[in-house]
């Protein structure tokens, strides 16, 4: 194929995830040619909880209910080695909507070509090459797009950040997961809640999660102190939580990446979101609201600057300095207390259990930030110590 020959976009998105489908969604709805690149084939089974937290769902224009596994108003945590369960409040909104990755994600795709978005599956990055006036994308096959800008939205293991010469992140989270079909009974105990259980493994938490017919198990561990063999501890789990050892079961793995890249999230052409850039929460583990908020704010920022580069650059720069950054710096502090000081961390639990799971709620639920408590929980820690 000539270069004249090549397809050119206003803007080309890597990675047909959330974080993608949300910037085409955007860049295509304000008229922009735009075009995502996949390297699976849709629906895609994609390792993930797919806990999506009211954050991240109040953010979206899309109708999702035909992903919708189940709605839970609460949220449960457990701290193992104790009979102490803590319960959030029920709240009138779906704190976590439970989906599976694979329509949710079908169905953000669709929204976004809807809007005049071009989808090219099957399409993994190998080469990139940045000139003066855009960038040229080629796959596995030799297949070529060229672009003026190209949002990197291809998670934990991005090619653009590698081939952009970003360098590696300086911490990711080992995480595994199963679906599991369980009896009825299994099912209805627990159906009413997001479960999370801290300290299994000892620097993080398993969860339960409950789908419409089964329930998505899995564990987490957020600083790799030391090797651990993560199945064994999610066989440990599925023992204590009385579900039998389930031979066959299915576990997927993958890393979420919880510290943003050093260089910054924006190389020349090359803007990175969600797990591309590290934007995932470092407390959570959760990187869904991140990858959808960031994804939209870099289609904004790309939108409204009439594809002009150094205002699209400066619009999404601004969006990471106000509303990323700080919070992640204060929630990276917030995960090493509670996963690396368990005996600090119940020790305030039971002294204000209320307070901090208000705290949390109001987080999930999107109405507060991190860093609206930075002065509070630094004041409880220094008394403590
Ligand atoms: C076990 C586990 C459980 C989790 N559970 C939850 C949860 O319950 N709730 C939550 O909020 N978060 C959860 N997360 C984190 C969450 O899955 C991610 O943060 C989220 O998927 C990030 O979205 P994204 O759009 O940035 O990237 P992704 O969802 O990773 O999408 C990236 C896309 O890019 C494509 N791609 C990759 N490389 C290329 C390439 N070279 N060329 C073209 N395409 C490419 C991939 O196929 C994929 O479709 C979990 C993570 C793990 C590992």
């Amino acid at each position: 194929m000539s270069i004249k020959q090549i397809p050119h976009y206003d803007v080309a998105i890597v990675g047909a995830g959330p974080a993608g489908a949300l910037a085409a969604y955007e860049v295509a709805k304000a008229g922009l040619r735009c075009v995502i690149l996949e390297k699976e084939c849709l629906p895609r089974y994609k390792v993930c909880g797919g806990g999506l937290i009211y954050k991240a769902r109040k953010a979206l224009d899309i109708d999702i209910c035909a992903a919708i596994e189940r709605e839970l108003s609460v949220t449960e945590i457990a701290l193992f080695g104790s009979t102490k369960t803590y319960r959030t409040p029920p709240q009138e909104k779906p704190m976590v909507t439970m989906v599976m990755r694979d329509q949710f994600d079908q169905l953000l795709i669709k929204a976004a070509c809807e809007q005049g978005a071009s989808l090219i599956e099957g399409f993994e990055l190998k080469v990139l090459q940045t000139h003066s006036d855009g960038v040229d994308l080629t796959d596995a096959s030799g297949r070529h797009v060229s672009a003026k800008m190209v949002v990197g939205a291809d998670g934990a293991n991005s090619a653009v950040a590698r081939l952009g010469a970003w360098s590696h992140f300086e911490a990711v989270a080992p995480a595994l997961e199963c679906e599991l079909t369980v009896s009825d009974a299994d099912m209805a105990r627990f159906s009413g809640t997001a479960r999370f259980d801290l300290d299994i493994p000892k620097d993080g938490y398993s969860w339960v999660f409950p789908k419409g017919q089964h329930l998505s198990i899995g564990v987490g561990r957020f600083f790799n102190k030391e090797r651990i063999n993560l199945h064994q501890t999610l066989d440990t789990y599925l023992a204590h939580l009385g579900l039998q050892a389930y031979a066959d079961k299915a576990v997927h793995g993958f890393v979420i990446p919880l510290h943003p890249r050093k260089e910054g999230a924006i190389l020349g052409r090359l803007f990175l979101v969600g797990d591309a850039a590290g934007f995932a929460d470092p407390v959570l583990g959760e990187g869904l609201s991140s990858a959808i908020l960031s994804g939209i704010a870099v289609g904004k920022a790309i939108a409204a600057s009439g594809v002009d580069l150094a205002r699209a650059q400066s619009n999404y720069q601004k969006y990471i300095d106000d509303e990323v950054l700080a919070d992640l710096a204060t929630a990276r502090k917030l995960a090493g207390f509670c996963y690396l000081s368990p005996t600090m961390r119940n020790w305030l639990m039971a002294q204000s259990s209320e307070r901090l799971i208000k705290a949390m709620t109001r987080i999930i639920m999107g109405e507060s930030q991190y860093q609206d408590y930075q002065m509070r929980f630094m004041n409880k820690l220094k008394f403590w110590q």
